[in-house]
């Protein structure tokens, strides 16, 4: 499988989503199983975050175990997120805000790397923007962190092209290089088409990661009108709904990392059977135009 680098990290250009992992799983050990058979097929890019699970560090402690083994962790790449809600005194989920203070940074890593049962985490992002956030803070909580050895590098999510850069343009202060956007990008949006992320992101030379692929499985609804070119392509081409969306994604031109959420394994050993589409202009715009409404002039 191809890898993309975020910064020094160095990541598989399809990751394992951990949002829904409750869902199914409820013991770390199995979870480890999954992992250790996603790597056969070349998965080394873990997404997770302090929020998921319905109560922060959650969905996090479900890789405790994966962590253990020194050798296996070394070998894959964590991402996780913070800034949304925080925890009080008592180690309850307070939500409802967002936190870019550095006293929430600070100690949102040290809980994820307990629940994690890690002593790094490769990428931390900043889940949503903070529009109320002190950069100064950011910088220094980054800085600290990075110079403990606690996070390798840093990152977004859910940021316009304008956040990004006026939070990049502060970092580089203390020599801090934003490496991603983590952005929500699949047939059914067009809001970093419209916001302008898609231009932003190439001309900064920023890999995004693309979260909710499949529009949270939206388009395994058959016989949804808004599907119709997409399964039309795949029966053109005799290929896998997935394949034409993942095809979609990738001529966005942003070498991106496409974040799949499943929690089933073959929907991970699909991807090896693709047999690389290349969609032209026109079907790529058939696409949008019939599954976001986006107005083509
Ligand atoms: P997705 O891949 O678009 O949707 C996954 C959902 O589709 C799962 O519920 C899955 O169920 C279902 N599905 C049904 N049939 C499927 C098939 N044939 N192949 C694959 N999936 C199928 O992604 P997502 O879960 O919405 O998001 C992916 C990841 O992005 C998350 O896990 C998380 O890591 C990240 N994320 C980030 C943010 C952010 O704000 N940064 C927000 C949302 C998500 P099964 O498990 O039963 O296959």
């Amino acid at each position: 499988m191809k890898t993309i680098n975020l910064g020094t990290v160095t990541c598989s250009e399809y990751a394992f989503g951990m949002w829904r992992i409750l869902d199914k799983y409820s013991e770390s050990s199995e979870v480890t199983s999954l992992i250790l058979e996603l790597e056969k097929i070349g998965i080394n890019t873990l997404d997770t975050a302090q929020v998921y699970g319905g109560g922060l560090h959650r969905a996090e402690r479900i890789l405790s175990d994966f962590c253990a083994d020194q050798s296996r962790r070394e070998r894959f790449k964590i991402i996780t997120k913070a800034g949304i809600g925080s925890l009080d005194e008592k180690g309850n989920t307070i939500y409802g805000f967002y936190d870019f203070s550095k006293a929430n940074i600070l100690n949102s890593v040290d809980n994820s790397l307990k629940a994690l049962n890690t002593n790094y985490i490769d990428v931390f992002l900043l889940h949503r923007p903070d529009y109320f956030a002190d950069f100064k803070e950011i910088a220094e909580a980054f800085a600290q962190l990075k110079a403990a050895g606690k996070v390798i590098e840093f990152g977004v999510s859910n940021f316009t092209p304008i956040e990004f850069a006026s939070l990049q343009k502060y970092l580089s202060k203390v020599g801090i290089k934003l490496v991603t956007n983590q952005i929500e990008l699949n047939p059914f949006t067009s809001e970093h088409i419209d916001n302008g992320n898609l231009f932003y992101l190439k001309g900064e030379e920023i890999s995004p990661m693309i979260w909710s692929p499949y529009g949270g499985g939206r388009l395994f609804a058959k016989n949804d009108p808004k599907n119709q070119v997409i399964y039309e392509l795949a029966n053109k081409y005799n290929i896998c709904v997935e394949e034409v969306v993942c095809a979609y994604l990738r001529a966005t031109n942003t070498n991106p990392i496409i974040i799949l959420g499943s929690n089933r394994l073959i929907n991970y050993q699909k991807i090896a059977s693709f047999k690389g589409l290349e969609l032209s202009k026109q079907e790529i715009y058939q696409i949008l135009s019939n599954c976001a409404d986006f107005e083509v002039k």
